[in-house]
């Protein structure tokens, strides 16, 4: 199974993806995720994309395949989760294209959404752990010792493009470049919208729901 999770910033997309894909056993491939690791590593990538990523500017395309490509083959008998990859209709193009040359296809591509001002309200609150990927929210999820992750102890950070500049800009780039991926995944009938508004648990299930129709669907036709 192949699934898609996009949406603006600060819309969940990496709290669901981590709660689905233990749920259903996938392999979560955040391409945010890869490239805050290549900036923290100081590796050649990562000195190549540290701009971007500060101002909120999508990583060019060819960037984005290198590091995305060799993660398909090396997974390609797993059960994948892409979150916040494709940004853009030739990534779209791309992934379609990489995924067919291994027999393989996505089969449910969902968008979240939500309003803008709760979107900055979210984002400009939010802390993650750089060990274990935990994300927190400083008014619906705060950790309970201040600053500190509640898995692991290690003193939480927050994202140098999580600011209210920062996270307009990158708001517009969305609805720019990253809109449009709605269309496309409609033409190929995959497409499903969630409305991110309500508890981690409430839009997980939302999301399970449909994910679980599928299966029963597939299951069905075997
Ligand atoms: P995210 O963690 O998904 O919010 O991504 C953080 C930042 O990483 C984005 O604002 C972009 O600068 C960059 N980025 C992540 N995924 C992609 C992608 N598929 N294509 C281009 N840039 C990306």
């Amino acid at each position: 199974m192949r699934i898609l999770l996009f949406g603006p910033p600060g819309v969940g997309k990496g709290t669901q993806a981590q709660l689905l894909a233990e749920k259903y056993n996938l392999l979560r491939l955040s391409t945010g995720d890869l490239l805050r690791e290549e900036v923290s590593l100081s590796s050649p990538t990562g000195r190549k994309v540290e701009q971007y990523l500060k101002k909120g500017h999508l990583v060019p395309d060819d960037i984005i395949f290198e590091i995305v490509d060799s993660i398909l083959i090396e997974n390609k008998d797993q059960d994948i989760l892409f979150d916040g990859f494709p940004r853009n209709l030739n990534q779209a193009r791309d992934l379609e294209k990489g995924l067919a040359q291994l027999g393989q296809s996505i089969d449910i591509a969902f968008q979240m959404h939500l309003d803008d001002n709760e979107i900055i309200r979210r984002l400009v609150n939010r802390w993650y752990c750089p060990k274990c990927g935990r994300i927190y929210n400083y008014i619906t999820d705060p950790p309970v010792i201040d600053g500190i992750c509640d898995a692991d102890k290690h003193k939480l950070s927050k994202r140098s493009d999580d600011t209210e500049d920062v996270i307009r800009k990158r708001l517009k780039i969305y609805e720019a470049e990253t809109r449009p991926l709605i269309g496309y995944y409609k033409s190929l009938g995959i497409y499903h919208e969630v409305n991110a508004r309500g508890s981690q648990e409430e839009v997980l299930n939302k999301i399970s729901n449909i994910v679980d129709d599928y299966l029963n669907i597939k299951c069905r036709s075997n």
